[in-house]
């Protein structure tokens, strides 16, 4: 499958870790927008947020709470940050296999624009 986040899960493209376990794996960003800029992603390739479906229910709050420790492990828990899904083009998807982004370390700027 030509998906570039499947193949970092596999590992045949290496990636800077920051948790993993069966059902997710978090990875630094390769262009970090913020001091901590980590990707977390289902290891099952769900292509966007569309294809999410009912049965991924526990596997989509699994996300959530890898965010929420990742957050406490690099200090951004209290300073706040952001947790980002872009869908499809007009989001700005570039990587079609469902991530989210964990976005701190600094005072963020406006999200629309
Ligand atoms: P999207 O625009 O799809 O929401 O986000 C994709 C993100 O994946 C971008 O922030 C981009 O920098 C990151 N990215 C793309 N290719 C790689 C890669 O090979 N390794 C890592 N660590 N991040 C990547
Ligand atoms: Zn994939």
């Amino acid at each position: 499958m030509d998906c570039i986040f499947c193949k970092i899960i596999e590992g045949s493209i290496p990636s800077k870790k920051a948790f993993e376990n069966e059902h997710v794996l978090a990875f630094h960003d390769i262009e970090p927008a913020a001091p901590v800029h980590i990707l977390i992603v289902p290891k099952k390739h769900i292509p966007t947020m569309n294809d999410v479906t009912a049965e991924d229910g526990a596997l989509i709050a699994e996300l959530f709470t890898v965010a929420r420790a990742l957050a406490k492990e690099h200090g951004i828990a209290e300073s706040g940050y952001r947790l980002i899904n872009n869908c499809n083009a007009d989001g700005g998807q570039t990587c079609y296999h469902l991530h989210f982004h964990l976005l701190g370390g600094k005072k963020l700027g406006p999200l629309l624009q």
